[in-house]
């Protein structure tokens, strides 16, 4: 008799719980997985999927407007908002599928119901306890609202992409990623989109210059921002809500929505039942293989903290299945991980920002390019592209690099593995560009700032 009803109970099937364990599955071990909400978790539901399909419906205003230098004349244009929504649910339902037959065909069993710890071996939901040699905690992360009084009125992303009808008049609060790339969505459906934020300017973490950058493109193109303001009070109005800010603003819209921020989905996991540790925000503590305090417990993906991101939870998934079941101990190398914002310019980044890079070097070196894109000569939109390469003088090694423009996201991916490679500067240099590219801009620029 087995020792164990599974080898692995994973608890999420989100993209860290999904890809352990198809992984695991598929090196024989016998393996459950627990999930109360959607297949596919955070990104595929209410998160990166349905996001880009969004901001793709956002650009093709844009485009329409550009397309005049070129020759063309349009008509009157109408959005059936209705339409995109049904659309965006019914690829997210396909895509759920997707992952119920890639988890089945990998031999997993799916249990669809909320799971909790019972001990360091055993897992509870839906009436049943369920015995596992190793548990994954794969319990992703939820928004975070701050507590205002009438922060009940507010929505978060989790809503935002199934709002009906399109509002008309947005604010919205934060000025992280999911922020800016929702400003973005909003305004380019022809919402009156305020951004609401605390800091003096977007996207803390990002290098200087593409913050400013971005701010001065969000307001160039229409969208209100309130920096340096936090909202004090929601007021429920008939048309809406009214944010009244600390600095005695008053704003109103149809509704408000709260970007500001995520916390690991760790509450009622029943984590202390079985010894394992959290830190203060409430994030399982890990080691580099993933394992928690409790040597059977494992957790990866955003429930720890360590990089919110899909590749990253696909990458700390995969790494335990490899550990664990393939013998083959595997950990994930957090330096150098790419990350794009989808805002309107995107915005790609990789390695050191120019101030990390100067705490660390003796000497760096900055070339910098901002230019009008080659399109926009035609049509007319008054849009800025900016590259940033930051350098370590002394052994010439590229350390970052930044944009800020059309498919930055796409560009960055490439230089990624340059720097994975520890690429120098002078192999930059010495590689052919692609022309007429904006991306060539990044092999060409030869003096430095
Ligand atoms: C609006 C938005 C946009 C984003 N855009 C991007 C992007 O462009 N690129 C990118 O890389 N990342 C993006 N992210 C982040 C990305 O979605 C997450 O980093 C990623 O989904 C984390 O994966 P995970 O496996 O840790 O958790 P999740 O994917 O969140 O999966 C966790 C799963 O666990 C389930 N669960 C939780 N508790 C239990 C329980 N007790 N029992 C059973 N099931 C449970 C949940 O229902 C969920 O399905 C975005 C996130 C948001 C919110």
């Amino acid at each position: 008799m087995a020792a164990y009803d599974f080898d692995l109970f994973t608890i999420g099937a989100g993209s860290g719980g999904v890809r352990a364990s198809r992984m695991a599955g598929s090196f024989g071990a016998k393996v459950a997985v627990a999930e109360e909400r959607y297949l596919g978790g955070t990104c595929v539901n209410v998160g990166c999927i349905p996001k880009k399909l969004l901001v793709y419906a956002s650009e093709f205003g844009d485009g329409f407007s550009d397309a005049a230098g070129f020759g063309w004349e349009i008509g009157p244009r109408r959005h059936d908002w209705a339409k995109l929504i049904a659309n965006k649910n019914r690829e997210i339902e396909r895509l759920n599928g997707v992952y119920r037959r890639l988890l089945t065909d990998a031999g997993v069993t799916i249990i669809e119901d909320r799971a909790s710890l019972v001990d360091a071996h055993t897992v509870a939901i839906g009436g049943r306890k369920y015995s596992a040699k190793y548990i994954l905690v794969a319990t992703g992360s939820w928004p975070a609202v701050p507590k205002v009084p009438g922060a009940e009125h507010a929505i978060t992303s989790n809503e935002a992409f199934f709002l009906e009808p399109r509002p008309a008049r947005v604010i919205i609060v934060g000025g992280g990623y999911i922020a800016v790339e929702f400003a973005g969505i909003f305004h380019g459906m022809g919402t009156d989109v305020t951004l609401v934020h605390r800091g003096a300017k977007v996207l803390r973490g990002f290098d200087e210059d593409l913050r400013d950058t971005l701010g001065r493109e969000m307001g160039k193109r229409g969208i209100a921002l309130h920096l340096n303001s936090n909202v004090a009070r929601i007021e429920k109005t008939d048309a809406g809500v009214r944010a009244h800010l600390d600095d005695g603003t008053a704003l109103d819209a149809d509704i408000i929505m709260y970007a500001t921020g995520r916390t690991p989905n760790t509450r009622g996991l029943g984590l202390e039942n079985a010894g394992v540790k959290v830190d203060d925000h409430g994030a399982i503590v890990v080691d580099t293989y993933s394992q928690t305090s409790v040597p059977s417990i494992y957790a990866v993906g955003d429930c720890t903290n360590r990089i919110m991101l899909t590749p990253v939870a696909i990458a700390e998934g995969r790494a335990v299945a490899e550990t664990l079941f393939n013998g083959r101990p595997m950990s994930v190398e957090y330096a150098g991980v790419p990350s794009a914002v989808f805002s309107q310019p995107n915005l790609g980044t990789v390695g050191l920002t120019e101030d990390e890079a100067r705490k660390r070097f003796d000497k760096i070196a900055v070339y910098k390019s901002s230019f009008r894109p080659l399109k926009h000569t035609l049509s007319g939109r008054d849009e800025t592209t900016f590259m940033k390469l930051v350098v370590d003088e002394k052994t010439d090694r590229v350390l970052g690099c930044h944009m800020i423009g059309t498919d930055a996201g796409e560009i960055i991916q490439g230089l990624a593995i340059a720097l994975k490679c520890n690429a120098t500067k002078a192999q930059f240099d010495a590689t052919i560009g692609i022309h007429p590219t904006a991306a060539e801009e990044f092999v060409t620029m030869r003096t430095a700032s």
